[in-house]
């Protein structure tokens, strides 16, 4: 006889999304079979515990059985109290009272056979429940976590699921819409010949290259290189960043490789690419400060192992960009990696105008634009920059509602571009404006006389992008190369000429011209341990050479003695002392100009083209600036002329 057990309660599980219905309602229906299932046995009468022992007593109990919480007894035939109880019934239960110690020796008194409950006979499925449920709980709050995060942290969507970031499908883009990096292409070109015709060098034995480090600055067109081999040889396009293999944790960068390739390989002939390879493969040499680069070092290795283990003629080409290559682990440049290197430079004057075409064919130009002359003014401007030029333009011209794009509206835009947008709203009180005003025609004037340094086209008040309260303009004629001595002096002066406006007009300096020093000691500094211009130093190099592309990347001085350190410090400082001196003889020599000239700055904020140029013309040059340029040198009786600071 089935001796019922505690149900258990229903408990509330928080609900699986994910692991489906399925599971849950096998849940549910176990749950509706526990409680149902025990209802089948027959339905005994309850009686007082009083009862039962009056029973016992009374010697009409036959047998017991004592469970925990219930007991059931049945009662001898032809003796039951037919007034209270349905005649058919034999069998009854109640429940015990907990402190009844007595109740055994009863029971013998009175001959009662009794028993405990056998094992519960219902069990099979309180047992099952108590062996799914708890996985099953488990599971649903995992799988929970899991739907909730979807595409939320990679901490908790490690795997395949990235798979289809890599995949851009082929890029359509041609080397037609990529200009200006001639070398480049030319080289690449060869990339597109093993893609298409493989089977032609594998025929004679040769090696497909498997990996071409792409080297160059931000925006010069690395990316859209990549894409353009792929599109040109009309394969796919892997691409992913090497700041992405960067996990949280560690071995997922590893795991993401290994996936990257896998894909790759089944779509060979294709193009992966690694933008900002630089992120993953930072040399491990110089790098071991207290740990914390594990992810790192695995994802490279893994990588490392990967270019290793696949086929040189799979079809697979990497494509990996960076611009700091001196930072990447050697292993990286072994043969059978990256072995080969394409250096994607910034376009020179030729390149510019060529890109201006590439993103020009889509917008409406004046006939008075000429890009040529853009490319001109634009030295420096890598290839998203001329990009974003067109784009600016094109802005402007719409918002006049100009029905072209006029060459107006590009004059505007590189200065937008250079210099950040004009910000109108920002307010120089007076005595600053005049400051500045000074400041500035003291780079007009000092540049106007300087050799090389390209004519002034423009000098403003108006305070553009974050820093710049006002700016010179100084356009180049051609794009330069190479900087004579004398130029690189009258650049060093030139830059002074601002704050030696100040300390002219009035008698101090302001914060306003601490870019400009900086500049200029930078400048002087080169001059003397990197272009060996020193008289007393000669042309030994003091600093390892830097590498062109490395902007802002300053590279370390050499081992010196501290006898050489002094001598190189006297010497920028005797080269940045003069240049102050001419700068400040210029100034004072045409300080009529200067006041002039920054009156009606002042007043009209902005001054350029003839006007400017007609009232730089004025300007004197000094009697020592001549053999200064030459020599570097001032004459001997001269002293350093001196402004008292306050
Ligand atoms: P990088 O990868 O070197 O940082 P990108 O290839 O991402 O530079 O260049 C960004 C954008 O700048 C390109 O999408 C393209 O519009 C423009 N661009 C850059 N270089 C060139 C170029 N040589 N010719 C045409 N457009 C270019
Ligand atoms: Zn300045």
């Amino acid at each position: 006889m089935p001796v019922e057990t505690h149900n258990k309660p229903p408990i509330k599980t928080p609900k699986p999304r994910q692991l489906g219905g399925g599971l849950l309602v096998l849940f549910t229906v176990l749950l509706v079979l526990n409680f149902i299932l025990p209802g089948f046995g027959p339905r005994l009468p309850q009686v007082p515990y009083s009862d039962f022992v009056a029973k016992v007593e009374a010697n009409q109990v036959d047998r017991a059985i004592i469970g925990q919480e219930q007991i059931e007894f049945s009662v001898k035939p032809n003796t039951q109290d037919s007034q209270d109880q349905p005649a058919t019934a034999k069998v009854f239960k109640t429940t015990p009272v907990a402190l009844d110690l007595d109740l055994p020796k009863i029971l013998r008194d009175h001959n009662v056979e009794f028993a405990a409950p056998q094992p519960s006979s219902n069990g099979w499925i309180g047992t099952l429940l108590s062996w799914v449920v708890p996985p099953l709980i488990f599971f649903g709050i995992w799988g929970w976590i899991l739907n909730r995060q979807g595409g939320g942290p990679a901490s908790l969507t490690v795997g395949k699921s990235k798979a289809r970031i890599y995949s851009e499908g082929t890029t359509g883009v041609k080397f037609g819409d990529v200009a200006g990096v001639d070398e480049a292409k030319a080289e690449l070109q060869e990339i597109v010949d093993f893609l298409k015709n493989a089977d032609k060098y594998t025929r004679l034995g040769a090696k497909i290259p498997k990996g071409v480090l792409l080297v160059g600055s931000p925006g010069t067109g690395k990316t859209l290189l990549a894409k353009a081999v792929a599109g040109e040889a009309g394969v796919p396009f892997f691409s992913i960043s090497g700041s992405e293999f960067i996990e949280l944790f560690v071995g997922v960068g590893a795991s993401r490789v290994r996936d990257l390739f896998e894909q790759a390989k089944q779509q060979a002939p294709c193009i992966v690419f690694i933008d900002e390879l630089d992120a993953l493969g930072k040399s491990r040499a110089g790098n071991n400060m207290l740990g914390g680069n594990d992810e790192r070092e695995q994802t490279l290795n893994q990588l490392l192992t990967e270019m290793d283990g696949f086929e040189a003629n799979t079809g697979v080409i990497l494509l990996a960009a960076t611009n700091r290559p001196e930072v990447l682990d050697p292993a990286l440049r072994r043969p059978g990696r990256f072995d080969r290197q394409v250096v994607v430079d910034r376009p020179d004057k030729i390149g510019r105008e060529a890109i201006l075409k590439v993103h020009a064919r889509n917008v409406k130009l004046a006939d008075d634009v000429n890009l040529g002359l853009i490319a001109i003014r634009t030295p420096g401007f890598v290839g998203a920059d001329l990009a974003n030029l067109v784009n600016e333009a094109a802005l402007l011209a719409a918002r006049g509602n100009r029905p072209a794009v006029q060459m107006a509206d590009f004059n505007e835009a590189i200065e937008r571009v250079i210099a950040g947008l004009e910000k109108k709203s920002r307010v120089l009180n007076e005595m600053e404006k005049k400051i500045v005003a000074n400041h500035e025609v003291g780079h007009a004037i000092v540049g106007a006389l300087m050799p090389g340094a390209g004519k002034v086209e423009k000098i403003s008040i108006v305070p553009r992008g974050v820093g710049a309260l006002g700016y010179t303009l100084q356009l180049p004629e051609e794009d330069r190369f190479l900087m004579a001595e004398d130029e690189i002096r009258g650049r060093i002066a030139t830059l002074l000429g601002g704050r030696s406006a100040e300390e002219i007009i009035f008698n101090k300096v302001s914060t306003g011209a601490s870019d400009d020093i900086q500049k200029a000691t930078d400048l002087a500094e080169r001059s003397v341990t990197l272009y060996g211009m020193s008289d007393t130093l000669g042309p030994v190099a003091f600093e390892k050479a830097q590498q062109q592309f490395l902007d802002g990347y300053s590279s370390p001085r050499r081992t010196v003695s501290p006898k050489v350190t002094e001598q190189i410090d006297r010497e920028v400082k005797e080269i940045v002392d003069n240049a102050h001196h001419i700068a400040l003889a210029i100034l004072d020599k045409n300080r009529e100009l200067l006041e002039e000239t920054a009156r009606a700055l002042l007043d009209k904020e902005v001054l350029e083209g003839d006007a400017l140029r007609a009232q730089l013309n004025r300007a004197q040059a000094p009697a020592e600036m001549e053999s200064w340029l030459c020599t570097g040198k001032l004459p001997e009786e001269t002293h350093l002329m001196q402004t008292v600071l306050v």
